[in-house]
């Protein structure tokens, strides 16, 4: 788009929001873009982004993470969510939690991420064998995963138990 990551677009007035918005003129990135509370059919519950103050985005990422004892790295499959650092606890938003915990039964993580480089990963009860919500802050990498890296960490990404359940049920015919 010809911005640097983080500027706000010269496009967003205060107050109007985007003033091109399904415009001829809308650049083609925002024209092929869309959030989850857009066209995802399971959003109903949630609120739209600009009340909720974040956005869910429809790109999987991973992340990895690294055995303190092993050194092992493992990729996990994760949602992003952007939230606007202004408001760092929308994240704990119930209808996006409800959310999450349905992705979670998937064997999706989430990735809060504030900006391009400060994010905390969240973990949903089908990950914990506490049935507890997880967070933990993290470094990410500014560098994007590009699509085949993305591929690729999903298609080796481990599942949760719960999943791993359901496709033993579907292979079965159950
Ligand atoms: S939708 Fe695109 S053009 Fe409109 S304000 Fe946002 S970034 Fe700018």
């Amino acid at each position: 788009m010809g911005k640097p990551a983080g500027k706000t677009c010269d496009y967003q007035k205060f107050l109007k929001g985007c003033t091109v918005y399904r415009r001829a003129s809308m650049p083609p990135e925002c024209q092929l873009w869309s959030c989850r509370w857009l066209v995802d059919d399971d959003a109903a519950d949630l609120s739209r982004p600009d009340r909720s103050h974040y956005v869910i985005d429809m790109m999987p990422d991973y992340i990895s993470l690294r055995d303190n004892t092993t050194g092992e790295l493992t990729n996990i499959q994760v949602v992003q969510i952007w939230v606007d650092p202004r408001h760092r606890d929308a994240h704990r938003d119930a209808a996006l939690r409800r959310w999450l915990y349905r992705r979670a039964e998937k064997g999706f993580a989430a990735l809060i991420r504030f900006n391009s480089r400060e994010a905390l990963a969240l973990f949903a009860p089908p990950f914990a064998a506490d049935g507890d919500w997880h967070e933990m802050d993290g470094t990410s990498d500014p560098r994007t995963h590009t699509f085949g890296e993305v591929l690729k960490a999903l298609a080796e990404a481990p599942m949760t138990e719960r999943t791993r359940h359901d496709q033993e049920r579907e292979t079965a015919g159950g």
